[in-house]
């Protein structure tokens, strides 16, 4: 039997609202009515978050700390096995009892990690089957999901926003739940909101009913995605690129010196700003050099360094040419169109 599908984005939840939850604190109070409603007429309910482990930081309830990876500078997540990870590097760390720093006993989880999300939803409905798929599950335990999941006649399925990209639902799904999209929404990167139109609007354009739960239900780039208005979205972002001389508007390079003692990689990157101005060419976008995101990453600091140019001539002046090849002997990197700028 073929389910009847609603074509449209249903519903945005703002979980900066408090008076929405009241059985959890992480899933508001219509996505658990709707799921529950869904339940009762025997179909699937798939839940989807971006963030990896249990919660994206573990913060002191008292002054604040995070704890973090001193190789990569990132904050630690708490993954599925409750020890802190970091996202960069994957060294782990045992969370203590008490702040480090002011030795307060109560700390807080902040995020919603995928498996905290699992064991929420076994809570909030525990007669219910559900069921778990992450991400880094290795190829034969993941068909086993897979088909574990295709199999399943009633129930809820908690997954990775990857994985609503790619996955054939069954044939009894009616409802896909996209719980905080808001990570990496504030990135200061000069494509993130495409990437998050992008994240948002590949769930919204699936087949089925849709509900979103996000702390910034007013941020211009969730309301396009939510329409999914693409034309509103690339030419906003077309205006911004073009004024900020940018991509496709212009070609980017991207230097970024790294090493393991911060004044070194920032003498180095200033050495190559000073051989870049030595050229007399006119770059019509210098980007002077910046901390790169993160700062740090296994032991090594980085630093970057933009150019923008519009056509290609600066690629033909011999002095560019020697200073690109100077850059492989400092060990600079050189990245022509970066996908990223941090
Ligand atoms: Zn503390
Ligand atoms: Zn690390």
């Amino acid at each position: 039997m073929t389910k009847q599908k609603i074509q449209k984005f249903d519903e945005i939840l703002d979980a900066s609202n408090k008076s929405i939850f009241h059985s959890s604190r992480i899933v508001s109070e219509p996505i658990i009515d709707e799921i529950s409603q869904i339940l009762n007429k025997a179909e699937v309910v798939f839940v989807g978050t971006n963030q990896k482990g249990i919660s994206s930081c573990w913060v002191c309830n008292k002054c604040g700390f995070i704890p973090r990876c001193q190789r990569c500078d990132r904050n630690y997540y708490l993954n599925d096995h409750g020890k802190l990870k970091c996202p960069i590097c994957g060294q782990t760390a045992k969370p203590e009892d008490n702040c480090p720093k002011c030795k307060n006993k109560i700390v807080k989880y902040v995020g919603i990690g995928i498996n905290r999300l699992f064991s929420e939803m076994k809570k909030l409905f525990p007669k219910e089957e559900v069921l778990f798929i992450g991400e880094e599950k290795k190829s034969e335990t993941r068909k086993k999901y897979v088909n574990g999941i295709l199999a399943l006649k009633r129930g809820i399925v908690v997954c990775s926003i990857n994985f609503f990209k790619t996955a054939k639902f069954n044939e009894n799904t009616a409802l896909l739940v996209f719980l905080n999209p808001d990570k990496t929404l504030f990135l200061p990167d000069f494509n993130s909101y495409e990437l998050k139109y992008q994240e948002i609007a590949e769930v919204i354009s699936r087949d089925y009913k849709i509900m979103l739960q996000t702390k910034y239900p007013d941020n211009e780039i969730i309301k396009l995605a939510v329409k999914n208005n693409y034309q509103k979205m690339k030419k906003n972002e077309l205006k911004l690129r073009k004024d900020g001389l940018l991509p496709p508007f212009y070609h980017l390079i991207k230097f970024m010196a790294k090493d393991k003692e911060e004044t070194k990689a920032q003498a180095k990157i200033q050495k190559l700003l000073n051989n870049l101005a030595e050229l007399n060419f006119e770059f019509p976008l210098l980007l002077e050099p910046y901390p790169a995101y993160p700062e740090k990453i296994r032991d090594q600091y980085r630093f970057n360094l933009v150019v923008g140019f519009k056509d290609q001539k600066i690629k033909n002046h011999p002095h560019f040419v020697d200073i690109i090849r100077n850059c492989s002997l400092e060990k600079i990197n050189v990245d022509v169109d970066p996908v990223s700028l941090l």
